[in-house]
C-alpha cells in the first residue's frame, strides 16, 4: 500500500484548482491526483460553441498541461471509498491511503434517465450543449432548422450550470431571429420550476425578455419521453404526474444529472447521493479528514465553476487549518454566479449567494443584458479559467 499525504479525486475544475492551491500554500505537500481523462474541459464555453458562436477546440486542453509540479497524476478512477480506514481503491486496482482526502469528481449525466433519448441525441433534431461529443449536434440543428416548434427541456434533478438550459434556448432563438425564420417557428421552454429563474432579483428582467421574444414557457414539467423518427416528446408534470405528448422540429435536452455512482454507492454519500459536507467550511459531516467541493457535493448552492473559484480557497484553507490542528474559520458563502447570454452580443451576469442575495462584482445594475458582459463571458473568463483559476491564481 502506498501512503499519499492529499489525495484529491477528480481532476476537472475543482480538483485541478485545489491541487494548484495547495501546491502555492505549502510547497512540501505530498499531492496525488486520481484521474481517469487525458483531457481538460471548459465547459462554460460549451454554450457558445453550440449556438455556433465558438469553436470547439477552444474548450479542451490536455490534462498534463495543468497538473501542478509536484503533483502526482495517476490516470485511473476511484471505484470505492473506505473512509473509516482512510483509503481510496482505483480502476487499476490500487490502494491508496490518506491523511486528507478531497473529493470533486464531478456530476454524472443520465442520457438513459429519459426512454428514447440516448438512440435519438445527434439526429432527429435532437441535440445538447452538455457534452463535448454532442455540443457539435446543437449547432448543427439550429443550422438545419428551418422554422416549425423548437423546444429547450431543463430536467427534474440537479444540474450543472442551471442557467444553460435556457442560455442555448436564448441564443437559437436569436439566430432563427437573424435567419428570418422566426415568424414560422414557435419556442418554447419546458422546466421543473415555477418560473424562468430561481432569484428574485433576475428574475422579472428575464420574464420582460421571454415576453418580448415570444417565448412560450410550461413550467411544472418535465421531459420523460423522446420518439425522434416521430418527433415527438413526452413531458410530465412533476405534481400531478399528467403526461403529455408534443411534437418538435428541434429538441435541445439537458439531460437529469445525479451524483456519480461511486460516491453514491459510498459511505461519503448524503441520502440524495452527493458527498455530505457542512456548507460553510466544506468538511464532510462524518468523516473530518475528507473535504469536498463542486458538482458532487451536496452544497445547496448552483453548481459552477463560479462557485468553485470561490469554494477552492476556502477548502484549501480549512484542510490546512485542519492538519495543523487550528480551527476551521474560512466560511464560503454559497456565492454562484450564472453569466445569462441572451442574445449574441449580450449577457446578464446573475450573482448570489445561499440566500439568493445578489453578490454583485461590478458596480451596476447586473440584471440588465449588456454587451460587455458578453465580453466577459466570450473573451475573458476562458482566459481567466486556463491562465489564472486553474494554476490556483484567480
Ligand atoms: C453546457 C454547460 C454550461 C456551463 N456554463 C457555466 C458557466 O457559464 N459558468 C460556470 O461557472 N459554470 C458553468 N458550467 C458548469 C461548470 O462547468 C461545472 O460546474 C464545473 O466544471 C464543475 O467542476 P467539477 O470539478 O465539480 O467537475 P468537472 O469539472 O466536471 O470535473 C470532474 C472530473 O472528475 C473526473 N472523474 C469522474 N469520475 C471520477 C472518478 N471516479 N475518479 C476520479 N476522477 C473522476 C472527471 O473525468 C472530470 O475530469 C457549465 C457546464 C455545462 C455542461
Amino acid at each position: 500500500m502506498k501512503t499519499n499525504r492529499i489525495l484529491i479525486v477528480g481532476g476537472g475544475t475543482a480538483g485541478i484548482t485545489v491541487a494548484a492551491r495547495l501546491r502555492h500554500a505549502d510547497s512540501r505537500l505530498e499531492i496525488t491526483l486520481l484521474e481517469p481523462s487525458d483531457r481538460h474541459f471548459y465547459q462554460p464555453l460549451w454554450t457558445l460553441v453550440g449556438a455556433g458562436l465558438a469553436d470547439k477546440n477552444d474548450t479542451v486542453r490536455p490534462e498534463a498541461e495543468f497538473i501542478p509540479r509536484g503533483v502526482t497524476w495517476i490516470r485511473a478512477a476511484a471505484v470505492a471509498f473506505d473512509p473509516s480506514a482512510k483509503t481510496v481503491t482505483d480502476s487499476n486496482g490500487s490502494l491508496h491511503s490518506y491523511d486528507q482526502l478531497v473529493v470533486c469528481p464531478g456530476i454524472k449525466l443520465d442520457w438513459d434517465a429519459v426512454p428514447g433519448l440516448r438512440a435519438s441525441l445527434g439526429k432527429d433534431g435532437v441535440c445538447s450543449n452538455y457534452s463535448f461529443e454532442t455540443v457539435d449536434s446543437t449547432r448543427r440543428a439550429i443550422e438545419e432548422f428551418q422554422g416549425g416548434t423548437a423546444i429547450f427541456t431543463m430536467p427534474n434533478t440537479a444540474v450543472k450550470c442551471g442557467g444553460a438550459p435556457q442560455k442555448i434556448l436564448y441564443l437559437a432563438e436569436d439566430a432563427i431571429r437573424r435567419r428570418g425564420l422566426r415568424e414560422r417557428s414557435k419556442f418554447l421552454y419546458i422546466a421543473p420550476g415555477a418560473s424562468i429563474f430561481g432569484v428574485d432579483h433576475y428574475r422579472p428582467a428575464l420574464e420582460k425578455i421571454i415576453a418580448q421574444r415570444g417565448i412560450e414557457t410550461l413550467f411544472r414539467h418535465h421531459l420523460t419521453g423522446v420518439n425522434g423518427p416521430r418527433r415527438e416528446i413526452e413531458v410530465t408534470h412533476v405534481e400531478t404526474g399528467d403526461r403529455r405528448t408534443i411534437a418538435y422540429d428541434l429538441l435541445h435536452v439537458t439531460p437529469p444529472m445525479t451524483a456519480p455512482d461511486v460516491i453514491r454507492q459510498s459511505p461519503l454519500a448524503d441520502k440524495n447521493g452527493w458527498v455530505e459536507v457542512e456548507k460553510f467550511t466544506l468538511q464532510h459531516m462524518r468523516y473530518p479528514d475528507v473535504f469536498a467541493l463542486g458538482d458532487a457535493s451536496n452544497l445547496p448552492t448552483g453548481r459552477t465553476g463560479a462557485a468553485i473559484r470561490k469554494q477552492a480557497p476556502v477548502l484549501v484553507a480549512n484542510l490546512l487549518a485542519y492538519r495543523a490542528g487550528s480551527p476551521l474559520s474560512a466560511r464560503y458563502n454559497g456565492y454562484t454566479s450564472c453569466p445569462i447570454v441572451t442574445r449574441r452580443g449580450r449577457m446578464m451576469l446573475a450573482e448570489f449567494d445561499y440566500d439568493g442575495r445578489p453578490c454583485e462584482t461590478f458596480p451596476f445594475n447586473q440584471a440588465k443584458e449588456r454587451f460587455s458582459m458578453w465580453i466577459l463571458k466570450k473573451y475573458i473568463l476562458p482566459r481567466l479559467y486556463w491562465h489564472g483559476m486553474l494554476r490556483g491564481r484567480a
